[in-house]
């Protein structure tokens, strides 16, 4: 049996950089970009008006100018007009271009218009207030957004306005989704008394979808001959295999086995921690990778978070979400086992607090509802006072 952090360092070395493909711009959201977004121009590109008003020369307010005839209009959208008579004004609407002759924009509230005359009611004017200057965000050719940033709707906008219609993420492994028992039945279906409907393969296929990976789902009874022959063909297709069952010491848990038979390198199996000990990790010569997680669904659950999230967070170079949170209460675990406990959160006043979810067996599912991420106890300490600060890896 081997600890947590041992368990780590072996998935952390299968993590492999990921080829690149090409995507449509409204596809990458929640994908890691694997090329830098340049600016292909100036932002803003043109000194830009930011309020409604009247464009005048600040020179001629200066000169004691206060009443300028209006000589025309410029509206956004519009090609840049140019002030004919430095004492006069040009209306000017809010994202507007700077009209040459002009360096100060006047709001209309701050003028009274009367018969095509602008009659200023400042003090004072400066030169370039109420405008945007050209470049002032960033500078052609500036990096706007580093490679490896996971792509967010600010980031699509980004994109969007240098005009790119695709981007260039990091691919994502294929991956099988597989559960295994006799017991389980199709949720269509109508349970026998003996039976159980399938849950765990949906959670896992809905977790991976909020990475981005589209999984396929399978079943396999407890039957070796059959589990062989149907992952001898998952083996060819995807790059990652995930079961759920059939990996602990019962007479039908015929995974490892079957898994050997088929000349799966097992890089370990059985873990110093609670609830997942018996987690299977290994790989086949063609690089596909398996996690066998234990069936019960909090097990498996907390085993895709901490094996197979560090797994492909590392292989896409990003960092999983953590929120560090103090312990509601004290909690002790007193077996040389690493104790991860499901929490949910509370916010207050900026700290945030982690409270134990109760999950009294770990097949527990209807409380996995409540938990919004997992801490871990570390084996060598058997109690952890109330307010002991912990990093909470999020869901
Ligand atoms: P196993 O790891 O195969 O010994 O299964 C442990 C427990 O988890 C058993 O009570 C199973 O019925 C349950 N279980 C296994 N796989 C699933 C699944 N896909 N959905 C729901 N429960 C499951
Ligand atoms: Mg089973």
């Amino acid at each position: 049996m081997i600890s947590v952090q041992e368990a780590l360092n072996h998935v952390y070395n299968q993590a492999k950089p990921l080829a690149i493909e090409e995507v449509d711009l409204l596809q990458a959201r929640g994908r890691v970009l694997a090329a830098a977004i340049v600016a292909d121009r100036d932002f803003p590109p043109f000194h830009r008006a930011t309020m409604d008003g009247i464009a005048i020369d600040a020179a001629a307010f200066e000169q004691g100018q206060r009443e300028f005839p209006v000589e025309a209009i410029q509206p956004a959208g519009h090609p840049q007009l140019e002030l004919q008579n430095a004492n006069h004004c040009i209306e000017i609407m809010t994202g507007a271009m700077l009209p040459v002759g002009c360096n100060a924009v006047i709001r209309y509230e701050d003028i009274q218009l009367e018969d095509q005359v602008a009659y200023v009611q400042l003090d004072t004017v400066t030169a370039y207030q109420n405008i945007h200057l050209q470049g002032a965000d960033e500078k052609e050719g500036q990096t706007l957004v580093n490679a490896g940033t996971k792509i967010t709707p600010a980031i699509i906008a980004i994109a969007a306005s240098v005009g790119l219609t695709q981007l260039s993420v990091y691919r994502l492994p294929r991956v099988a989704v597989c559960s295994t028992g006799d017991e389980l039945v199709a949720i269509t279906e109508k349970p026998q008394p003996h039976q159980i409907r399938q849950s765990n393969s949906y959670m896992l296929i809905a977790g991976l979808a909020q990475e981005g990976i589209i999984a396929d789902r399978y079943h396999l009874p407890d039957e070796p001959a059959f589990m062989a022959e149907q992952m001898a063909e998952l083996v060819k297709s995807y790059d990652v295999l995930l079961f759920s069952g059939a990996v602990s010491k019962g007479k039908f848990d015929f995974l490892p086995q079957v898994l050997q038979q088929l000349n799966m390198q097992t890089l370990f199996h059985s873990i110093a921690q609670k609830p997942g000990k018996p987690l299977l990790f290994g790989k086949f010569d063609n690089g596909v990778l398996v996690f066998g997680f234990p069936g019960n669904p909090v097990s498996t659950w907390i085993c895709y978070q901490i094996y197979f999230r560090a797994w492909l967070y590392r292989s896409l170079n990003i960092t999983l979400p953590t929120v560090q949170a103090a312990a509601s209460k004290t909690l002790t675990f007193k077996p040389a086992l690493t104790h991860h406990v499901l929490v949910k959160l509370i916010n207050e006043d900026g700290r945030s607090t982690a409270i134990p979810v109760n999950t009294s067996t770990s097949g527990d599912m209807v409380n996995l509802m409540q938990a919004e991420g997992y801490l871990s106890l570390p084996a060598e300490q058997d109690t952890f006072e109330a307010g002991t600060l912990f990093d909470v890896q999020l869901f």
